[in-house]
């Protein structure tokens, strides 16, 4: 244990430490700025080889831990900016990611226009990534892991755990020799389900959610909040529940008709909080869009040339 090494639960724990032992091998590290985006926190695992898990915690912070701990070993649990964005600088270590994660890991534009749905909104998304929060491509990997492997690494036993519905590649893990269920973008905040790609399903999102909820654990680590010690088994009802609130957001908005271009523009989910406004133009429309193709299909909300409208007498 060295000086930035704090007990989580100690009340010594040092205001500037960012990094906290949990138990056996794993450490949380914090993400700049609380975890939150264009931050995520990391896990740490100490033993033989050193292992971070995610590079988002920030350039210095990863620095820091790289200097203190010499890492071996960076894990990716998926492919958004927010997790691979410092990784270029652990680029001679030994990298793994998820088989899902495409080849457009390693090329940025190529990147944006996987999550942004065309070339033109992805050169204009590597643009505000690279500018705005330092993200770089990612080299690809040496390795690949699947769901149901356990990786025995950094003196830890990882079980890969797909989780896809927030993306394609997302995954979640759980380290059994601590007990620790690491949730990744199931982040349990209180902004909930994140859908903003077009490759993100909100149903497939919820069937993993309740696939890891179901799992036995002794704590909750997400990539944008504090640990939560227990089982922690009414975050994820709360978590859950943001869906319904965000389903009702959009019906609410579809009081009088409206095209989904006059909703996004609306703003509903970042209140005209991002920089870019055509990036996130296009994260709401695609948030919308996965909440009203749900809506259209449980009959509150009825589609009419490009207008949609909230269905009369249906309740919600
Ligand atoms: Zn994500």
């Amino acid at each position: 244990m060295c000086y930035m090494t704090r007990d989580f639960n100690s009340k010594t724990r040092s205001l500037r430490g960012f990094i906290a032992h949990i138990e056996e091998s794993v450490h949380f590290v914090a993400g700049e700025g609380g975890g939150k985006f264009p931050a995520s926190n990391s896990f740490l695992l100490t033993g033989s080889e050193n292992v971070l898990i995610d590079a988002g915690i920030g350039l210095e912070r990863l620095a820091e831990v790289d200097r203190i701990h010499r890492i071996d070993v960076l894990v990716i649990t998926h492919s958004h900016p927010d997790h691979i964005r410092h990784g270029y600088y652990l680029a001679d270590r030994h990298l793994l990611m998820p088989r899902e994660t495409p080849e457009s890991v390693s090329d940025l534009v190529m990147l944006g226009e996987r999550f942004m749905g065309s070339r033109q909104a992805g050169c204009e998304w590597a643009k505000f990534v690279s500018e705005e929060f330092g993200v770089r491509a990612l080299r690809l990997p040496d390795q690949r892991f699947k769901a149901g492997d356990v990786l025995e690494i950094g003196g830890a036993r990882l079980e890969a755990i797909h989780a896809p519905g927030h993306l394609n590649d997302h995954y979640c893990f759980l380290e059994h020799n601590s007990g620790t269920l690491i949730t990744t973008d199931i982040d349990l905040t209180s902004f909930g389900p994140w859908c903003g790609n077009p490759e993100s399903d909100l149903e497939l999102f919820k069937d993993s959610i309740l696939r890891i909820m179901s799992l036995d654990r002794r704590r909750l680590c997400s990539s944008h909040k504090a640990p939560i010690t227990g089982a922690g088994h009414e975050w994820f009802e709360k978590f859950l529940e943001a869906f319904e609130r965000q389903k009702k957001l959009i019906l609410d908005l579809c009081v009088a008709p409206a095209t989904l271009d006059e909703l996004a523009l609306r703003s509903p989910f970042y209140r005209n909080t991002l920089k870019y406004k055509n990036v996130q133009f296009l994260f709401e429309r695609q948030m919308i869009s996965k909440h009203l193709s749900v809506l259209c299909k449980e009959g509150l909300v009825a589609e009419k040339n490009g207008y949609y409208y909230r269905v009369e007498g249906k309740a919600f």
